[in-house]
């Protein structure tokens, strides 16, 4: 697949097309990512947010960044940060329009005495679970409350002295009144506003009273002058309410519309979930590679660039749908191809001693730093009497279809020199180191007499490489879809191999000059990063992702059927 593949346009910007033609909010659009600061962003949380902002960017619009912090218990002033980060490092701009839904909440409680003096919410005495009960089913209309024609003047006094913080939590909610025999169970008498004596991230200890989210969120949008509120599937069967309560109100009202969540094969992805991870240590925190958080896939090495792509290219639908791991991958394999400068690391070192190579001879070889890029330039790589290959290079009795190093056969080493095996040292059976001749003749790799080699492998060279953790990852889950599992815990389905870190890894002293985050590739390997753990005295590498392309294969396999 290539980047330049045009793009059909989705369901949701037919619909803003045809909002422009007909003017129905002027000539403007306006959209918002609104996250409930109660944990790090997702890949799912990535698709809205490319959607939100891509859509501003199309129709030379606005998108807000709307903080939905209603909730002060599950709410931390660490996750506003991280979101503010992440949403930033993905490459949008919400300029000067960064909000908080506590901001309004002023606002919304004048709203909320306006629908009382209406006589279109009530003060109920009912607990959580006697609304419940009084609720009714699917297939039978609910009860009206005892306490759901109070006069407009009662209303008015109680809300005002929950407000004031004269009951407990949990001892009366204001209620809107709508109907409680409504076909739509969110229809039947939502409460707008519970009791909760908390702190708030943002407003301290000013407010008892928060909001409940279908109250809440169309206010936001409203107030922001939002034209279309983007949102997942789940709130289609809220939209009567959110219409219902700007309509009650008669205040500017955007449109609501909905679209399918991303969900992606062999992970989780909801924040409660994610959380069980990081607090029950299971992961080594929110940015922990194997997440599918965008702090993690960030440290992991995948680039903006890549997840924006991604996003792009699996649409918007209104189905939901389980995405493949490995063309999210494919992706960031796709674009790192392009970005990443090459260099030769051994994960797994074998030694090799040229025999005929002169003591104490040194030398530096040309290598091309990136073939897709030749802007990238070259390099020079020492070169040496004993160098590491890897220890999958080698094989003592090669089977018909291994062509890597074998005894008294010949291989390149890539940009050096051809090489011969001549004699495998080995201790207590195991082989630990390799004798070899080398080929003065074919410098940079080529034979002058034009013979050829099956293979070429990568190296280092032992004085000169630096020592290494490389962190590999494998998928974090061993199901493709761990939460959907009938009466299991997600947590059963970890798979124990998704992280294997190898210690005594070795490099090409190049690599020494990267920072935290710069991505590269090891060639042969894969495309890696460097930790953010790495230090001046320990370089620590994690392995973005194999360079074999799994979606690749997956595709060949689906087109045979
Ligand atoms: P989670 O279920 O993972 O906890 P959430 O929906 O509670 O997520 P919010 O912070 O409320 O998280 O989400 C912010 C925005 O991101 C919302 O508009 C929501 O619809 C959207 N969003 C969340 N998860 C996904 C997903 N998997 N795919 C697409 N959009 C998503
Ligand atoms: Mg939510």
């Amino acid at each position: 697949m290539e980047s330049t593949e045009p793009i059909t346009k989705d369901f949701i910007r037919e619909i803003i097309d045809e909002d422009v033609r007909t003017k129905k909010y002027k000539d403007r659009v306006h959209t918002r990512f609104p996250p409930e600061p109660n944990g790090y962003l997702h890949i799912g949380h990535a698709k809205s947010i490319c959607l939100n902002f891509g859509i501003a960017e199309d129709y030379q619009g606005l998108c807000n960044l709307r903080f939905d912090d209603t909730n002060p218990t599950k709410e931390e002033e660490e996750y506003v940060q991280s979101i503010i980060e992440n949403v930033k490092w993905l490459g949008f701009d919400w300029e000067n329009r960064l909000f908080f839904a506590s901001d309004y909440f002023e606002k919304m409680y004048e709203y909320a005495v306006q629908l009382v003096k209406a006589g279109k919410a009530y003060v109920d005495d009912f607990t959580a679970d006697k609304i419940t009960e009084y609720r009714g089913t699917l297939t039978k209309p609910g009860r009206n409350s005892p306490y759901r024609d109070r006069s407009v003047e009662e209303n008015l006094d109680l809300l005002q002295r929950m407000k004031a913080g004269e009951f407990p939590n949990g001892q009366k909610v204001l209620r809107a009144k709508i109907d409680m025999a409504h076909p739509n169970l969110n229809m039947r008498d939502p409460v707008m506003y519970r009791i909760l004596h908390a702190n708030h991230h943002r407003t301290g200890d000013t407010w008892c009273i928060y909001p409940m989210y279908d109250w809440a969120h169309g206010l936001e949008d409203s107030v922001e002058g939002i034209t279309h509120s983007i949102c997942t599937l789940e709130f289609e069967n809220h939209r009567p309410l959110y219409d219902w309560f700007l309509d009650a109100l008669a205040v500017y009202h955007p449109q609501q519309i909905e679209f399918a969540r991303l969900n992606l094969s062999y992970t989780v992805m909801s924040k409660r979930l994610l959380l069980q991870l990081v607090e029950g240590k299971y992961v080594a925190g929110w940015d922990d590679p194997r997440l599918p958080t965008i702090s993690g896939m960030r440290r992991r090495g995948y680039s903006p660039s890549s997840i924006r792509n991604f996003c792009k290219r699996i649409g918007v639908a209104k189905v939901n749908s389980m995405v493949d791991f490995e063309f999210l991958e494919h992706n960031v394999r796709d674009d790192l191809n392009k970005t990443s400068a090459r260099f030769m690391g051994v994960l797994r070192p074998l030694k090799v001693v040229l025999e005929n190579y002169p003591d104490h001879q040194k030398e530096e070889l040309e290598a091309v730093n990136n073939p897709e890029d030749p802007a990238l330039g070259k390099r020079r790589i020492p070169f040496s009497k004993t160098l590491f290959i890897e220890q999958d290079d080698f094989m003592e009795n090669p089977p018909k279809d291994f062509y890597r190093l074998a005894p008294d056969r010949e291989v390149r080493l890539r940009y050096a020199y051809f090489i011969k095996c001549s004699k495998v040292v080995k201790k207590d059976g195991k082989i630990v180191e390799l004798y070899c001749t080398y080929d003065p003749a074919t410098k940079g790799g080529y034979a002058p007499d034009g013979r050829k080699v099956k293979s070429t492998i990568h190296w280092v060279s032992d004085p000169h490489a630096i020592s290494a953790e490389v962190r590999l990852y494998d998928r974090l889950f061993t199901v493709v879809d761990p939460a959907g599992q009938k009466e299991a815990d997600f947590k059963e389905f970890l798979n124990p191999h998704s992280l294997d870190v190898l210690h005594e890894c070795r490099v090409e002293p190049a690599v020494s000059t990267l920072k935290p985050f710069d991505r590269f590739q090891f060639e042969r390997l894969g495309y890696f990063c460097v930790d953010p753990e790495a230090t001046q005295n320990k370089l620590v590498l994690n392995r973005t992702v194999e360079l074999r392309d799994a979606w690749a294969k997956i595709q060949k396999t689906a087109q045979k059927k």
